[in-house]
């Protein structure tokens, strides 16, 4: 027997929003498809934890896919896919479109950098038989999510000869780790009655590296001694190397599947190299597009995006000024400020996702929601949107459609509730140079922690999303 639906229903079903959980409408075929793409992902963490590491997967999968260094051309042409890095920690891609650049670029930009702690520059130190390193934490952390987790040490050392040693040691897939300890709560009474802020210090950050003295009666220092005999003999370094070091500290852990339903990711750095993977993936697969595609992955990010290798450098605007030089569109005057302002991007960046355990700090209206898809942020900012980008209505709109004629899942949202949440991105960056601009990413559980959580549906959705917008 058919059910008639109501007046009531029938009108409801049309003015109100309908959205239900992804997976519920996809089908074994769609889910197989969308675990298989996390597959990706997960390797993609697994190998590319730091900036650096970041910029050299890239690299080796954009050449895989056709891609060539910008100082190969001479001239470039509709089809063509091009790559440039900067001091190996940013990467910029891009494929010429049929239309003239001057009638606008489609971006995707994404940050690699991710919280972390970096070794200070004379990290090395003893202390009643033991070695540690100091650290000065990178990013937004909780300092005490740190202490107790496995770590591992992943960068570079400049040496003076100008050649560069590369470290990466303690990860899961090692036979030793690294870890900063903590109090016993036997004796943390003192500890325990501070606010979660100060519970662990920031110059407490120090990281645990050996116990055995070096056998000679006649030094001192001898743990710290036997370390940089190991180091000396593994990287060929001495102490005074560590001035023009790089060497974060990053959590052991590989990402992995979560849940008996295998339906999210845990790993590190999810922040945002979960906007990289997808959008890099997105560019990768793109065509002969109408409009140039670019894919931006910076650094810096979590410390405001500054410096040379950050989205404030004026790196982006010299790559498109050598497109549009070698495209022949160089011609005009201010052929580059006409070129953004009829461009667009998506600012690749996560979201905070409602979380039911902290609900009181979301508005349950206005958050974004596991499985229901890729987050748009009409803008960010805190405090009356200070500081935000504010995406133009006419520009969403546009996405609406876009996104609705491709199936791709959407949602909108805010960071937080009204005075207690906000952030920034780069948004605002590329939106100062006239480019229309929304933040569009993933949202993300446990941000900036040392294992973060995302949906797989989402993180596919986010790939779907940067896709149809560079095609
Ligand atoms: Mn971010
Ligand atoms: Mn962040």
């Amino acid at each position: 027997m058919a059910e008639t639906k109501s007046a009531g229903e029938k009108l409801k079903e049309k003015l109100f929003v309908n959205d239900k959980n992804g997976w519920e409408g996809s089908s074994e075929a769609e889910k197989k498809v969308i675990l298989k793409f996390n597959d990706g992902y997960i390797d993609f963490l697994n190998t590319s934890k730091t900036e650096r590491e970041c910029v050299k997967t890239a690299k080796e999968l954009a050449e895989k896919n056709g891609f060539k260094p910008l100082e190969k051309f001479k001239k470039l042409k509709a089809g063509d896919k091009v790559y440039t890095i900067n001091r190996g920690k940013n990467i910029m891609l891009a494929v010429i479109g049929t239309e003239s650049l001057e009638k606008g670029l489609n971006v995707v930009g994404a940050h690699i950098d991710s919280p972390r702690l970096d070794l200070k520059p004379n990290p090395l130190y003893e202390d009643t038989g033991f070695a540690y390193f100091k650290t000065h934490y990178y990013g937004g952390i909780k300092k005490y999510q740190w202490v107790t987790i496995p770590l591992a040490i992943h960068g570079v050392v400049a040496l003076k000869n100008g050649t560069t040693v590369e470290v990466k040691i303690g990860d899961e897939s090692d036979d030793l780790t690294f870890v900063i300890t903590d109090l016993l709560p036997h004796m943390a009474r003192k500890q325990m009655e501070r606010k979660l802020a100060d519970g662990i210090e920031g110059e407490d950050l120090n990281v645990l590296l050996g116990s055995i003295p070096y056998n000679d009666e006649k030094v001192s220092d001898k743990v710290k001694l036997n370390v940089l005999k190991i180091l000396n003999e593994k990287y060929g370094i001495v102490e005074k190397d560590f001035l023009s070091a790089e060497l974060e500290i990053v959590p052991a852990f590989n990402a992995k599947s979560l849940g008996f339903d295998r339906s999210m990711v845990a790993g590190y750095g999810q922040d945002d190299k979960v906007c990289a993977y997808t959008s890099l993936m997105a560019i990768l697969e793109t065509e002969l597009p109408k409009k140039t595609a670019i894919c931006i992955l910076v650094d810096k990010e979590e410390i405001g995006s500054v410096g040379n290798t950050g989205m404030e450098a004026r790196t982006f605007e010299t790559f498109v000024g050598e497109l549009l030089y070698l495209t022949g569109e160089d011609k005009t005057p201010n052929i580059i400020g006409r070129t953004f302002s009829h461009s667009k991007m998506l600012s690749a960046d996560v979201d905070g996702a409602f979380d039911p355990i902290y609900a009181s700090a979301s508005e349950r209206r206005n958050a974004s929601y596991f499985g229901m898809g890729v987050g748009l942020n009409k803008y960010t900012g805190a405090r009356g949107k200070s500081g935000a980008n504010d995406a133009n209505a006419e520009y969403v709109a546009e996405l609406r459609k876009l996104f609705d004629d491709n199936e791709v899942r959407f949602q909108i949202s805010e960071l937080g509730k009204v005075d207690e949440g906000g952030g920034g991105t780069i948004a605002y960056i590329l939106a100062n140079k006239g480019f229309d601009v929304i933040d569009c990413g993933t949202p993300v559980l446990s941000m900036h922690s040392p294992y973060e959580v995302t949906s797989k549906f989402d993180v596919y959705m986010s790939y779907k999303a940067y896709k149809v917008f560079m095609e």
